[in-house]
């Protein structure tokens, strides 16, 4: 029995979230006419200029700068020259031996999975990022839908010339979590920013995934299949290991891989073969001449830097130091920038910071995915949940009666305090009051009172439950405990 170890280097395109395309000034909307949204530039017309649109550099400046990445002060534009209908150019203009940033490096976090896909133990990784250059997209065949399409093909230009970013990694990937926390990373990286909507679905983020397998102590590396059509970092991750285990099962019986691109297909929940790809393509690149070489000066990567917001990982550890977060925690509550926003309202507002990581964490979290909105959406606003849970600290309602009033917060779009009063909700803090439910539930269960007695310590919650059950959920747990405490030593 050999153990195998597995490669995986990625390739991520991301479009950036201009208002015109790259090299002309054609919008770059989603979903508009087929060739709407075209002009001499982006259909390849003889004669026409490209002029480079200044927003596509800043957020391809905001991308790099998300990612930790150095951003080169020339680089140059080349022509990639292949030949395919959706590319009436002939060319793609891309950049080749002087990118906008190169040999940058990216620490993720990352954690393999136990059986049911949850995270094991999070480490941190640091991946190799090869390249990171600006590009213009191809345009689209479209082949269903329209009339004749058994005879005809028919392409669509206005994805042509959409400004994007392409970023290469190192083979440094050894799992597909790995992989997959990477995309993850990039991902909210590229959003939180705002240089990219970066949604796998809509396909504004595209990825790549170049996988192969060796021998541990290898140092060749084996036969590399290259996967497409990963339309979202679960496909990926899952096509990944379907490639890993195919790749494995094959050289274990003596067979051969073969170089070649495959496509995921989920329903069939397996990889096929699109394309052999028995030799490199020659791009014969040179410089675009229509182009002048990209400078970038010092003032304007600090202007840049200067606009972004404080990112994820700096405020992930900033939650963990000012507000006593643990990584789990603060990690959660980072994973989107709107959410982080919202904690971080809530936390100020609320002055107890673990509290409303506590709430938005089990609660609000959970409606929110339930209605499919984000934090920015959601109709309990940051000072409503706040004062939710002012309440509960100021013992006016039960942390019980406090997940129903969330939830009717939720439905109705009331306050807490409008709430609470409407319904007549109080806490039941009256000793006397408490006492004789305590009798009540003691006189009802003898046999667990004298497990109790007799040592069994656990039983405790098991009365502590069955007091707040009975005051249907009013009584103030802290007086539950203390007075249950006397009252069961008898
Ligand atoms: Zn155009």
């Amino acid at each position: 029995m050999t153990s195998w170890e597995t490669i995986i280097g990625l390739e991520i395109h991301a479009q950036l979230s201009t208002e015109s395309k790259i090299f002309c000034g054609c919008a770059t909307r989603f979903g508009d006419e087929p060739n709407a949204n075209t002009c001499p530039v982006c259909l390849g017309l003889p004669g026409a200029l490209p002029v480079l649109n200044r927003r596509a550099v800043e957020l391809g400046a905001r991308a790099a700068l998300a990612l930790g990445l150095h951003i080169n002060s020339t680089s140059i534009f080349a022509r990639k020259n292949y030949f395919y209908p959706d590319l009436p150019k002939g060319y793609q203009i891309s950049q080749y031996d002087q990118p906008f940033s190169a040999n940058g490096e990216l620490e993720i976090m990352t954690a393999e999975r136990d059986e049911a896909g949850h995270p094991i133990e999070w480490r941190p990784k640091r991946i190799q990022i090869t390249r990171l250059h600006l590009e213009e997209d191809a345009g689209k065949n479209v082949h269903e839908g329209l009339p004749n399409v058994d005879r005809y093909s028919y392409i669509d230009l206005n994805r042509a010339g959409v400004p994007l970013a392409e970023i290469v990694t190192e083979p440094d990937f050894r799992s597909s979590w790995e992989a997959y926390d990477y995309v993850n990373h990039v991902r909210r990286a590229l959003q939180w920013v705002g240089a990219s909507e970066a949604d796998m679905e809509k396909g504004n983020l595209r990825c790549e995934a170049n996988v192969s397998v060796r021998r541990v102590g290898d140092q060749k590396f084996g036969t590399k299949v290259e996967l497409k059509n990963l339309n979202s970092v679960r496909f990926m991750q899952r096509a990944i290991e379907f490639e890993v285990a195919r790749h494995i099962k094959t050289l274990e019986s003596g067979g051969r891989l073969t170089q070649e691109t495959r496509l995921w297909d989920d329903k069939a929940i397996e990889t096929r073969v699109m394309r052999s790809k028995e030799e490199a393509h020659d791009y014969r690149y040179f410089p675009e001449p229509d182009l002048a070489p990209l400078e970038v000066s010092n003032e304007f990567i600090e202007r840049v830097r200067s606009e972004m917001p404080e990112l994820p990982d700096s405020r992930r550890n900033r939650f963990m130091e000012e507000y006593g977060l643990t990584f789990v925690d603060a990690s959660q509550l980072v994973s989107d920038r709107s959410l982080a926003d919202y904690y971080e309202a809530t936390a100020k507002a609320s002055d107890n910071p673990r509290a409303a990581a506590n709430w938005i964490r089990s609660e609000l979290i959970r409606e929110l995915e339930a209605k499919n909105l984000s934090a920015a959406e959601s109709p309990v606003v940051a000072s409503e949940l706040a004062s939710l849970v002012r309440l509960i600290d100021e013992e006016k309602i039960s942390g019980k009666q406090g997940k129903d009033v969330l939830v009717e917060m939720f439905q109705t779009g009331k306050g807490a305090q409008a709430i609470i009063e409407e319904r007549g909700l109080v806490q039941l803090s009256d000793t006397g009051a408490i006492d004789s439910l305590i009798d009540e539930v003691i006189a009802a269960n003898p046999d667990q009172l004298a497990s109790y007695r007799s040592g069994k310590e656990s039983l405790f919650g098991f009365f502590v439950g069955q007091v707040i059950k009975s005051s249907k959920g009013k009584a103030n747990p802290k007086l539950v405990n203390e007075r249950l405490r006397t009252k069961l030593l008898g």
